[in-house]
């Protein structure tokens, strides 16, 4: 906070000398088919790279398997905008008082906007209000939601969510494990939210490092997920919504378990290639990259090839937790069987609301069986279509 311009004139100096080194390699492209233009050069501590005019790339550590998240900070002349905040913690908040340290140059973060509700993404909103004064933007959804599973974290895992496990094919053994896991993890990663927020919604305009961004929604990784489209250069900011090297977990979850996420998933996505010109994709985890066609229809070709595995493999009639065969190829244990039992659902709740499936209950676990022909171009057609999932044109909010 004591930073002098000299200083915030040196860490930009730094940040701009590794940029010409990027420059220098040309970027990359890759055998995923994106071009990487800063080639495998990432920021770390609390160095940033510029991505364009005003706007850096900074990175975040997590205390996960994904070990990583990328904010990206704006110069708004006397203060800072910064897109998603990294989750909360020792290290994070480490991270954020070396680029305090080394690049903030004594302005505060007056901003904060979070792509959506996760903890990596806004579990440092709270103490960067309370830090700065930052306000707070969000989607409702997300940030309702967010209060929502913030308040409703508790030690004994509910009732309704060891029931949706049992109903899914898992074993009955191991339902004292189920019991004695945690239900406080949410709570856990995220600092207590601001008590205010600012809202934005699909089609909202906002400035931001002296551009105008127009909000794009994503759904099915989350409820309302925030993309930022950039009115004035081809820059994009997608979130979770689009990764490049990994997919993001799309799942059903107990509070909801009619839910259809991967229709609002490839929804999303394929609204997504209506993009105007090839902007530079600037996304939460890996590397800020090229190619966003490539990448989204990667994406929803990816879920349709698991959706004809599944279909096939429904052949005869599964369990959700027996289809993993079919859509996974390691074993799974930990957070990850909860999250891959999630995905399966999420594949097996599209196929059925596509009549591609049937759904028997036996009064105690829930066996789908496959009918009908799997067509993957018209799978992907219908399910724009459906009903509660079909979103407006993007040229209507352009
Ligand atoms: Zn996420």
């Amino acid at each position: 906070m004591s930073k002098t311009k000299a200083d915030a004139g040196k860490s930009e100096a730094k940040a701009l000398s590794q940029a010409s080194v990027a420059d220098h390699r040309g970027g990359v492209v890759e055998d995923d088919g994106l071009l990487y233009p800063h080639a495998d050069l990432v920021p770390e501590g609390g160095n940033v790279i510029p991505v364009a005019e005003g706007i850096y790339w900074a990175r975040m550590p997590l205390p996960w398997s994904l070990d990583h998240i990328n904010v990206y900070l704006f110069d708004e002349g006397d203060s800072w905008s910064v897109v998603d905040t990294g989750s909360m913690g020792k290290r994070g908040i480490a991270a954020w008082e070396a680029l305090e340290e080394d690049f903030l140059g004594g302005k505060p973060v007056a901003r904060v906007i979070g792509t959506h509700l996760h903890p990596d993404h806004i579990g440092l909103a709270g103490w960067l209000a309370e830090r700065y004064g930052a306000t707070l933007t969000m989607t409702a959804l997300e940030y309702m939601t967010a209060a929502h599973l913030w308040m409703g974290g508790t030690k004994e895992v509910p009732e309704h969510e060891i029931e949706f496990m049992l109903k899914s094919g898992v074993d009955k053994q191991f339902e004292p494990m189920m019991r004695g896991a945690r239900f406080d993890n949410y709570r856990r990663g995220v600092h207590q939210l601001p008590s205010q927020f600012v809202r934005i919604e699909d089609g909202s305009e906002i400035l931001l490092g002296g551009r105008r961004w127009r909000v794009v929604i994503g759904r099915g990784h989350s409820p309302e997920h925030a993309c930022l489209s950039c009115l004035d250069e081809p820059l994009f900011i997608s979130g979770d919504q689009v990764l490049p090297n990994i997919t993001s977990n799309v799942s059903v979850h107990a509070r909801e378990p009619h839910s259809n996420p991967l229709a609002h998933w490839i929804a999303s996505l394929e609204r997504m290639k209506e993009i105007p010109g090839d902007p530079l994709v600037l996304p939460s985890h890996g590397r800020v990259f090229k190619g966003l066609d490539t990448r989204l229809s990667a994406l929803v070709n990816s879920h349709v090839n698991k959706l004809k595995s599944l279909h096939d493999w429904c052949s005869e009639e599964r369990t959700p937790v027996e289809t993993f065969p079919s859509l996974f190829r390691r074993k799974l244990s930990g957070m990850d069987f909860y999250m891959a039992l999630g995905e399966a659902l999420a594949h097996l709740h599209l196929l059925e609301a596509m009549s591609l499936v049937t759904r028997s209950f036996d009064g105690d676990v829930n066996r789908f069986m496959a009918c009908g022909a799997f067509d993957a171009v018209e799978v992907v057609a219908q399910t724009k279509t459906l009903p509660g999932v079909a979103l407006r044109d993007l040229g209507d909010i352009y």
